[in-house]
């Protein structure tokens, strides 16, 4: 068994916690043809353990663009500050929508350097959620 190795029972009780969505963009699994990935929220290879209270439910985007990181730099004030923690943290704290709903918007220190170092505008998304948009499925309610 290896050390990443997280047992079927302890994925979905994450995922249920997590609302069946990624908790930086908030891609709903329904949304993607492609599975979730189980995001240690501090990363293995920083000694991050494969245990529920470092785990939440991440897209193959937003999982892939933090990779090992936990922090980043505020673009508005250059200050080294952590990313958001989708486990502990609340996302309409952080984030809000822009008013076509295509954009995430940092409120915080936090929110900004998450939005940038997770690329939570990249252009996939970006262009998925217009579509979304268009068809009345996004933004999410809460
Ligand atoms: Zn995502």
């Amino acid at each position: 068994m290896s050390r990443t190795h997280i047992p079927k029972s302890l994925r979905e009780k994450v995922a249920a916690e997590a609302g069946q969505r990624c908790g930086y963009c908030l891609t709903p699994q329904l949304f993607t043809a492609t599975p979730m990935h189980m995001e240690h929220i501090v990363p293995v290879s920083a000694g991050g353990p494969s245990s529920k209270d470092n785990l939440w439910l991440a897209c193959p985007l937003c999982n892939g663009h933090k990779g090992t990181q936990t922090d980043g730099t505020d673009p508005a004030t250059r200050d080294r500050v952590p990313l958001f923690n989708p486990r502990r943290q609340s996302w309409s704290e952080h984030f809000r929508w822009s008013e076509d709903g295509t954009q995430v918007i940092g409120l915080t220190p936090v929110g900004r350097v998450t939005v940038v170092v997770v690329q939570l505008n990249n252009e996939h998304l970006v262009r998925a959620r217009r579509r979304w948009v268009a068809a009345g499925w996004h933004p999410p309610k809460e």
